[in-house]
């Protein structure tokens, strides 16, 4: 089997930085440790110690879905998706995601998106730089 870290570990050009984010009206705050420029689908995926939250755990509110292995985590106030987190093997066990649109500093416009074909949950599949069809071609 791969090892999936690899792919973190083999980039010629770690730009790896702190960011800031928040919610909509700023009562839930972290700090994430990662490069933008690999894109917005497989960098967003950290280790947990990339991840801190700063201010307003007590304004946090928790969904869990997926039988338990993904949660996701918004500002009970503003109601604000800030940033998941959950155990997945096929990411290499711990993960933190964030919102992307939470981030205080960075041009969303100049991040690459990477897509997946999580509504066939065909992970094995790895992502693409183009959206994948809303079905499997066989099934129709
Ligand atoms: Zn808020």
């Amino acid at each position: 089997m791969e090892s999936s870290g690899d792919e973190h570990a083999s980039s010629s050009t770690s730009a790896t930085k702190k960011h800031v984010g928040s919610c909509h009206c700023g009562a839930v705050r972290f700090e994430v440790d990662i490069d933008v420029g690999k894109g917005a689908s497989r960098c967003n995926c950290r280790k947990p110690d990339a991840f801190a939250l700063v201010a307003g755990k007590e304004s946090v509110g928790e969904y869990v879905w997926g039988a338990s292995v993904s949660s996701r985590f918004f500002c009970k106030h503003c109601g604000t998706y800030c940033y998941g987190s959950g155990h997945l093997a096929q990411l290499g066990g711990d993960f933190v995601s964030v919102n992307f649109n939470c981030l205080d500093d960075i041009d969303l416009t100049q991040i690459k998106i990477i897509y997946w074909d999580g509504r066939n949950n065909n992970w094995a599949a790895g992502p693409r730089d183009e959206p994948w069809p809303l079905s499997a071609p066989a099934s129709r």
